[in-house]
């Protein structure tokens, strides 16, 4: 299709994950004509939605794949909880309250689900997950909106947009302006701009710059550029760019789209060194599903930005094992050999750790009593000595999954300008997460947060097209 120069377009979506295929659908079925421009060509469109799994979801009795209930008032307290306050809750509320609906909608677009995957993350309660996984999710969407006729170009990257007095008029896409009555911002995190991770990591007191080590989860295409572009021009941002969800992931991953296949989920069951052959952290603090999350950012803060997640024969089976397998040895000083890590230290740290594990009743579905005893730092449960062979270690790099700032948006999903909303620009998803998310994580919400607001921005996009948008009701 060619550039719109005139306003022959009703909704322009910038984006083509899942907030932008969900505004997309929502503006078509309410008789919008739609644009969508995606920054990746067709072959890796669908941002890092085609790396999700499931989407968490509010239910007060058991629904197809959801297990027992998870009532609206248990899924805002662990909201607030992960995120220390830092979320708004009359938006996190219409987030959760519009997720014991949406998947009725999903199937209609041809998203089916299946029950949770079992594993180390318990989630058949609380999260339905996608069939076929993410990527089956945007495929069927893709599929929907082609069909419903949602006009689609890929391969083209968004400079910049034009304002006019908080009031969308037009994009800019290399030499292309695509002018449009309303737009929806979709396009993502800066979590693939290393520069601006650089930025905003900084440099350490060793003189290192952290970010050059992280390797990138998803997409290559979340450059931030549109984000970047709408603070510049005024529109009011929400959350820390230094904040991100960071895991520690196998640091043979590549640079881009390693997705959920690089993760390493065997921290618990033994411990966790640095380059030096130390511990920096108790690896028994808590479930791994609500710790996973927080060593990323511990093993950046390392030296080199990398860690060894080290366990022995007793661990097999315990957790789901990784795609690749990692380093195996016989004894404790073939793996240290084998890891690159300084064999006396490796040994002193493994000793001293054994000698102090008083070891109780393991059991690693509860917070059990096996813990260490006079050691900095402590392990606090299944601590058990690491002393059965065969012996495995697995080295581990800062995977960045997503970055948390954004733009503030109310209700309607209007992007805001000093405090006022725009009465044609929207955004959803991962660019406006910060206002549900400020900090934290809890499993499948990225994608709630997404669905949501995609649905709530495409409504209002189009609405305001057809000059029925009311921003102040
Ligand atoms: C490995 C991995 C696993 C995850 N698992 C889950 C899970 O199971 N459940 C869950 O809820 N969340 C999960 N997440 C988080 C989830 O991916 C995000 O919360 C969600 O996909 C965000 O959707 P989005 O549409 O906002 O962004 P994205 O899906 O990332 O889409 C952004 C889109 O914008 C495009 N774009 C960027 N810049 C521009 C530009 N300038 N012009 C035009 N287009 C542009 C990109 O190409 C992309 O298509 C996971 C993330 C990763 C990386």
């Amino acid at each position: 299709m060619s550039p719109s120069s005139a306003t022959d377009t009703d909704v322009l979506v910038i984006g083509g994950g899942n907030a932008a295929l969900c505004a997309a659908l929502t503006a078509r079925e309410a008789g919008a004509s739609v644009l969508m421009l995606e920054s990746a060509p067709r072959d890796w469109r669908g941002g890092n939605s085609v790396h999700t799994r499931n989407l968490r979801c509010m239910h007060d009795a058991p629904q197809d794949v959801l297990t027992d209930a998870y009532p609206e008032e248990e899924f805002w307290q662990d909201l607030l909880k992960v995120t220390g306050g830092q979320t708004d809750e009359a938006l996190a509320r219409l987030v959760i309250r519009s997720s014991s609906t949406c998947r009725e909608w999903m199937k209609r677009h041809g998203v089916r689900f299946q029950p949770s995957l079992s594993g180390t993350l318990h989630l058949s309660r609380t999260n339905a997950f996608f069939m076929g996984g993410g990527k089956a999710l945007v495929n069927a969407y893709y599929r929907s909106a082609e069909s419903a006729g949602v006009a689609i170009r890929y391969a083209t990257p968004v400079d910049a947009l034009e304002i006019a007095d908080g009031a969308f008029v037009a994009a800019r896409a290399g030499g292309e302006r695509f002018a449009a009555r309303t737009c929806v911002v979709a396009s993502g995190g800066f979590e693939s701009n290393r520069e601006w991770l650089r930025e905003a990591w900084g440099r350490n007191e060793r003189g290192e710059w952290p970010a050059d080590n992280f390797v990138v989860r998803g997409t290559r295409y979340n450059m931030g550029v549109v984000l970047r572009d709408l603070i510049a021009k005024g529109a009011d941002a929400v959350g820390d760019p230094t904040q991100s969800h960071c895991v520690a992931v196998d640091a043979r991953a590549p640079l881009y789209d390693g997705g959920i296949c690089t993760r390493v989920d065997c921290v618990s069951l033994g411990v966790m060194v640095n380059r030096d052959g130390e511990r920096f952290y108790d690896e028994g603090e808590d479930f791994w599903p609500k710790r996973y999350a927080i060593w990323g950012r511990l093993v950046a803060m390392q030296p080199d930005q990398i860690g060894h997640a080290i366990i022995d024969a007793k661990a097999i089976g315990r957790f789901m094992p990784p795609v690749f397998p990692g380093e195996q040895a016989a004894t404790l000083q073939e793996l240290a050999r084998k890891l690159r890590l300084p064999e006396a230290a490796f040994m002193k740290t493994i000793s001293e750790y054994n000698a102090a594990c008083r070891v109780g009743t393991f059991d690693h579905a509860v917070l059990d009593d096996c813990r260490t005893e006079g050691l900095a730092p402590p392990k606090t449960h299944w601590a058990r000595p690491i002393e059965t062979p065969p012996f495995s270690g697995y080295a581990l790099k800062p995977g960045i999954t997503f970055t948390y700032l954004g733009v503030k948006v109310d209700r309607h999903a209007a992007v805001r300008f000093a405090g006022r909303p725009s009465g044609n620009l929207f955004a959803a998803g991962e660019v406006m997460a910060g206002n549900v998310l400020g900090k934290g994580y809890t499993a499948g919400v990225g994608m709630t947060i997404g669905t949501a607001f995609g649905r709530i921005a495409g409504a209002s996009a189009a609405q305001a097209a057809h000059g029925a948008f009311d921003a102040a009701a």
